[in-house]
Order: C-alpha cells, then structure tokens, then sequence
C-alpha cells in the first residue's frame, strides 16, 4: 500500500570526520585496518544475489605492501557474463515496477549503513586496496559515497515531478520509465564512489545492471556489494563480475537488450566501446544511452596578481593528493615569470616535508601508485622528461618498486609549452609547469594556450585577485574544463555543490550525481487521458450557416 505523499529528506553533505589523534573514528579506522591485515578475504562474484566461486583466483595485495597479501577474488568466465544479462534481465520488469520510494529506501539506507557502522570498512578497503591515505578514503569511500546515494533520491524526486501541464476535459501525465533491457556500469579504480554510484544511478531509476569493477578497486567494490545487499536490494538488480574487460564489453555490446553504458574510465576505452556500439546499433532492440566520463589534463593558470601562498597550496594539492590519480588532478600549470621565485620558494618547502610511504603510518600524505602498469608508464613519462633538454627536473623523479609501487612526487620545469607532459594525461604525480613571462605575453595569448594545449576539457583552476583578470580568464576559458574554479585547487568536487564531468575527450559530460546524469537513465512516456472524450467525427465549424 503506498497511499501517502511523504517528503523526501533534503539531502546534506555527509560531514568529513577529522580522525585526529585518539578520536573515535581514528581508533575505530585503525582497528578495522589491523583486522583486515588479519583476514585474507575470500571475494566472490554476485550474480542474482548469489555469491559465485569459480576458484579461478586472483590474488590481492595493498599497492603500498607487496609482500601482504589481503585477498583473493573469484574470476569470472563468458558463462559468468551471461548468468549477469540473464539475472538483470529476469529481475527487470518486479524492479522497474517497484514503488520508486521504496527503490529509493534501499539506497537511503545504504547510505546510512555507511556514513555509519560501515564507515570504518568502507576506508579501510579504499585505504588498503587503492592505497589513499584515512583523508582521502574518508572524502571518497565514506562521504561521496553516501552524498551520490542521497543526493541522487532527492534529484529522482524532482525528475519524477516534472509534469506536462493539462487542459480542461484533458489530464497529461509523464511517467519516466526505466530503460528497456540492461545497463552495463564499467567502473574506474581510483575512486570507491564513482564504483559505487555508476551502478546505484541507473539502478534507482528503475534499470538492471551488470557491473564490471576494475581488477584494482575488487576489494573495495565487494565491501559497496555487502552493504547494498545489507540495504536490501533485490536478486539480479545488481550483478557485480570479475571478468576479463575485452570478453565482458564484446559479450555485452553484442545483446539485443543491452541499453546503455555508464562508463568512467580513460578516454581511449571510451572510443572503443563508442565505436563498437556504433558497429553493433543494428543488433538492439533500442538506442543505448552512453554515458562516459574520460580523462582529463587539469590546469592551474595563475595571474600575476595571485595570493602565493593560495597558488602554492592549490598546486600542491591539487597535483599529488593521491598521487595525481584523480582524473581532475592538476599535471600542468602556468605561473607568470614575475612571481614564480616566490610561488617554488613556498612549494619547495613544503614538499621536503611531503612524507611517501605505507597509508597506515598517518603522518604520510602520499601512498603508491595503483599498480606496475601505472607504475611503469608514469616512470617512462618522467624519464622521458629527463632526457628532454627543454626540461629541469625541480624535485622528485625517484621511484622504487621494492615495497610498493612508489613514485616520488615529481616537478617538472619546461621552456615548451608543448612538450609531452603538458600535453597528455599520466595519471600520477607528476607536474609540469610552464613559467611564462607576463612582461612579453600578454594574457590573451597564455589563455589560447592553455585553451588548446590538450585535446581534453575536464578541470581547470585560475588563481588572481584582479577583478578585470578573474573575468577575462573565465570568459576565454568557456570550454576548456567543465569543472572551473577560480582561487581554488582544481579537485575535489563535491556532489550536490559542483556536479562533475567535463567535454571534448573528457566525456559526454552528464554530471555524476546530478539530474542531468539520472535523466540519461529514463525513457519518458507521456499520457493523455480525455475526461470527456468525442462521440463523433464532426467538428463544430463544419455546422451549416
Ligand atoms: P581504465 O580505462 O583503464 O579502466 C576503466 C574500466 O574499464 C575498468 O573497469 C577496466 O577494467 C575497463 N576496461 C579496460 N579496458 C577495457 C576494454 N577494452 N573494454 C571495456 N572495458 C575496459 O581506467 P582506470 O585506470 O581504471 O582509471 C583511470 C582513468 O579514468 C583516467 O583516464 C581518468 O582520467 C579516468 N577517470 C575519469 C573520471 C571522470 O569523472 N572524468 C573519474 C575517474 C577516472
């Protein structure tokens, strides 16, 4: 019986726990990390709400401790991949015809589950699994997880409300119907929340899914499946599979009932799904919505009226917290010539302090790059940066394997504006920068550089007080990020504050965690009813004079 008009509750950040000394969130964190460290955990596939086993066994271990081993996953075959399409397929049409409030409970609850008992687990697995330290787990795993579940049920109800206005005799009604068929959710290692929220999104809204987690987030993921199953979600809606990217996408893309991809990951994957999709469109029953977050080669430009100690802090931080693994990462800036001395003085001497190592030690700011193919390509970007005449390597460039998968944070000076690491995207930490003398150039022509210096538009910071300058640099940069800050570092978007995803190669921008992004997971269905409907063919002016 669903008789009732209930509000929705507003949603509200999730607040970031400080986990200082001896608080209770830091001393239940690190009880739950020395537990972990205690288990070796056995992870299975979920298929209609099952726990699958094949004992095809892939072995887990921290990026950070080589040598420790804290799980093995289950992998999957291509008779895994059509158990996943058939279980959505059956629990389609139960689902899609659920009450959307009581879809809606499930994911609330999962929300609370985490902001609360699981918060601890849900770090500890981040930490662990994609080595980010208690802060960046705790941004991640813990509140922009929970903001995507609220915020999302919240934006669902204004979806929902969007009515067609009626006329007199006439009641117009729009129903937003789930997708025909299934989504297929291919999730990214480097945040906890985009994993969980490609799948929850189109779930909400009515849709079966089948998920393929990346290899290196499987830890993490298969803590998110517990806690959904614990909030209730029913067999088949979710299907989490570990198996092989190209067998999973080929099986998939060739299903009559495939309906959409929610995709976030780097931007060549994207074209090949895009293009397969293309190649396939005569074998679906519909369109498939294709949605991708890609990308990105974030900047930081700063004015030579900028605040030092703000352009040193927001290239600091923006550039290595997490070790530059944010697709928003800053990995290029522009700093004018005339405060340039100033702005590495304080950077300098910041980054002597900047302690790289093992994520359970809380004093260390940057842990180890996700793994050895994340490790050698940004490890080949920096050697090819040293051997480049136009470069002067001004800190870091080490890396070391023994352990982890550790890289230095690294800066990078270069007299070329086009020189590789300005250009494209490395996925670690690893920072250009171009001093570019504000004597000769005027900022026009350092804006159409910036502009068009990589072919993505995802993130992008200016840092100025000159009123005059702020307005010329947002003007210009119009399409250049889809995320712009102005005095501010060019990460940590919040949901619900600053909806994410930007344009060009960086992704069909839909904004995750926002309406735009649910909308792409509905198919409208609009009805008239005629209270008083014509009981003849005849039209009034056809009367006789
Ligand atoms: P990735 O492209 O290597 O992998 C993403 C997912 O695609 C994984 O699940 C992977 O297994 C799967 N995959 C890999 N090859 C595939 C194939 N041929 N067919 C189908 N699926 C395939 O990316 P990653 O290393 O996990 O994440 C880093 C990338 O993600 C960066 O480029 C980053 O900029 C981007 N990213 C973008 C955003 C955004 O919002 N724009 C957010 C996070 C990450």
């Amino acid at each position: 019986m669903s008789n009732k008009i209930a509000p929705i509750p507003t949603p509200h950040n999730e607040p970031i726990l400080g986990y200082l000394p001896n608080s209770n969130e830091r001393i239940a964190l690190k009880a739950e990390l020395k537990r972990r460290k205690e288990t070796v955990y056995d992870i299975p596939m979920f298929i209609n709400g099952k726990e699958i086993r094949t004992n095809d066994i892939v072995d887990v271990f921290p990026p950070h401790e080589l040598a420790h081993k804290i799980a093995h996953y289950h992998k999957g075959n291509t008779e895994h991949i059509h158990q996943a399409i058939d279980a959505a397929l059956s629990a389609r049409e139960q689902w899609a015809n659920l009450h959307w409030e009581d879809r809606a409970a499930i994911f609330l609850k999962a929300a609370d589950l985490i902001a609360g008992p699981y918060r601890a687990a849900i770090n500890a697995a981040t930490m662990l699994g994609q080595s980010k330290n208690a802060y960046q787990a705790e941004i991640d795993a813990a509140c922009e997880l929970a903001d995507f579940l609220r915020f999302n049920v919240h934006f669902a109800s204004e979806i929902y409300k969007e009515q067609p206005v009626s006329a007199p005799n006439i009641r117009n009604t729009i129903e937003y119907r789930a997708l025909e068929g299934f989504i297929y959710a291919i999730t990214p290692f480097n945040f906890t929340a985009i994993a969980g929220n490609l799948s929850v999104s189109p779930a909400l809204m009515g849709n079966v899914v089948v998920w393929k987690p990346s290899n290196t987030q499987v830890y993490s993921a298969w803590t998110i499946m517990e806690i959904f199953r614990e909030a209730g979600l029913p067999a088949g809606v979710i299907n989490m599979i570990f198996c092989d990217a190209i067998q999973t996408t080929n099986i998939i893309l060739e299903h009559p009932e495939f309906a959409g991809v929610h995709f976030t990951g780097s931007t060549t994957v994207f074209n090949s799904i895009w293009e397969t999709i293309g190649k396939n469109l005569h074998l679906y029953k519909s369109y498939p919505r294709l949605v991708g977050e890609t990308g990105g080669k974030d900047y930081i430009l700063a004015h030579n009226s900028a605040d030092v100690d703000v352009l040193a802090t927001a290239l600091l931080r923006g550039a290595f917290e997490y070790q530059g693994q944010k697709c928003s990462a800053c990995s290029r800036a522009y700093i004018p010539k005339s405060i340039w001395d100033a702005t590495w003085e304080k950077m300098y001497q910041a980054l002597k302090t900047f302690k790289v190592g093992n994520i359970e030690d809380f004093s260390v700011i940057m842990g180890a790059v996700i793994n050895e193919t994340a490790y050698k390509r940004i490890t080949k970007y920096i050697d090819h940066a040293k051997a480049d005449p136009n470069n002067i390597i001004m800190y870091g460039g080490g890396h070391d394997k023994k352990k982890g998968y550790f890289v230095e944070p690294t800066v990078i000076l270069t007299k070329d504006p086009k020189s590789v690491t300005m250009v494209e995207e490395i996925f670690g930490p690893v920072l250009t920068i171009y001093v570019y003398d504000d004597a000769e150039m005027s900022l026009d022509e350092i804006l159409h550089l910036v502009d068009t210096t990589s072919e993505y538009a995802l993130t992008g910071a200016i840092i100025a007080q000159d009123t005059y300058a702020i307005q010329q640099m947002r003007d210009k940069l119009t399409n250049s990020a889809g995320n712009f800050y102005i005095n501010d570092k060019c990460t940590g978007a919040v949901v619900g504050q600053q909806p994410f995803g930007g344009a060009r190669k960086s992704g069909t921008n839909d904004k995750a965690g926002s309406k735009w992004n649910l909308l792409r997971w509905v198919s409208p269905r609009t009805i008239k009813e005629n209270y008083v409907p014509a009981k003849s063919y005849l039209y009034p002016y056809m009367s006789e004079e």
